[in-house]
């Protein structure tokens, strides 16, 4: 039976961690890191996970603002807004909720934060230094999935990771990521889509699978060879109303050697590196 991988109880750690740097860096500075949070319409699971990363954010000792606008906001409005935030010394970081109304062009808004600010790490800047082998903020679900490897002890150095999905938010970056020459990485990286043939046969030869994709219980025990590891990214409402990740949990448990459970894996995890990479930028500014 696997291990279960329990980003819950890894993510209380770490923010513990976090808020003793960020008292650290109050006592040398007289103030707090800040995040300016940006919600764009009233889109519910939206609202949702800004008032998590808020919560967290009080917890650790980081101060934040949250700027809500309506669905109907103008693109040049928002463009507006982040400009101001780009220039606040209040704001370390800023985070633009997606997915943004239609009518916006994401990747406009996107690049529109100060690359010292990206603390989602998802803007040209960054996934630029990423690609050239010298990283300031990273995505915070892929270095979620990182941490949550490297903090149980599993090596990645020299393993055969398998990611299936290749979104710019995750499977991109986290491939990037893992293929680094640097320590926690160094892996053998190979990336499935939906256009990929026989996806099991694929998985089957990983030692490290990464699912992130969107699509309920995809991964079952018959793509996963024994004792792999298996880290499931992502969060399905089934019709039953029930939250699944896209492993089917049960079957997969019976012959990984560790497994990230959702809720309480993956999801936990990317609200804690926000908090880093905020802390991060913090420093970066100021220091
Ligand atoms: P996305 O932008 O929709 O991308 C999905 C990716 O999966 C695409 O690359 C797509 O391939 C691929 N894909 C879809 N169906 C597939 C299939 N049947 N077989 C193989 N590949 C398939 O999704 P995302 O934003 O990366 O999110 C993925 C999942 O992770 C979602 O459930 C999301 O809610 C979750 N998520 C969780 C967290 C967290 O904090 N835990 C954070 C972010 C996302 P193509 O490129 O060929 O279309």
């Amino acid at each position: 039976m696997a291990q279960i991988l329990d980003g819950k109880q890894l993510a209380q750690t770490m923010q513990a961690e976090i808020a003793l740097k960020v008292d650290n860096f109050f006592a040398r500075h007289g103030y707090r890191p800040g995040l300016a949070a940006v919600l764009v319409g009233d889109n519910a699971a939206s609202q949702v996970y800004v008032r998590n990363k808020r919560t967290a954010c009080d917890k650790v000792g980081i101060t934040s603002s949250l700027h809500q606008l309506p669905t109907a906001t103008a693109q040049d409005e928002l463009l507006h807004l982040i400009a101001h935030l780009n220039t606040d010394p209040q704001v370390s970081g800023i985070l633009v909720q997606l997915p943004l109304p239609k009518h916006m062009d994401e990747s406009v808004i996107i690049d529109a934060v100060a690359p010292m600010k990206d603390v989602d790490g998802f803007g040209p800047v960054s996934l630029g230094l990423l690609m050239t082998g010298n990283p300031r903020f990273l995505p915070c679900t892929p270095l979620g999935v990182q941490q949550i490897l490297v903090r149980n002890g599993i090596g990645i150095d020299g393993q055969h990771v398998v990611i299936v999905g290749r979104s710019n938010i995750v499977g991109k970056p986290l491939a990037l990521m893992l293929m680094q020459k640097a320590n926690g990485a160094n892996a053998t990286v190979t990336v499935c889509h939906s256009r990929s043939r026989d996806i099991g046969a694929i998985t089957r030869q990983a030692d490290i699978i990464v699912v992130a994709i969107g699509q309920a219980r995809f991964l079952t025990k018959d793509m996963v060879r024994p004792g792999a590891v298996v880290v499931d990214v992502g969060i399905n409402r089934t019709p039953d109303g029930k939250l699944v990740g896209d492993v089917d949990f049960d079957g997969v448990k019976e012959i990984a050697s560790a497994i990230t459970p959702v809720p309480g894996g993956i999801g936990p995890m990317t609200i804690t590196m926000l908090l880093h990479n905020t802390l991060q930028a913090a420093i970066l500014q100021h220091e």
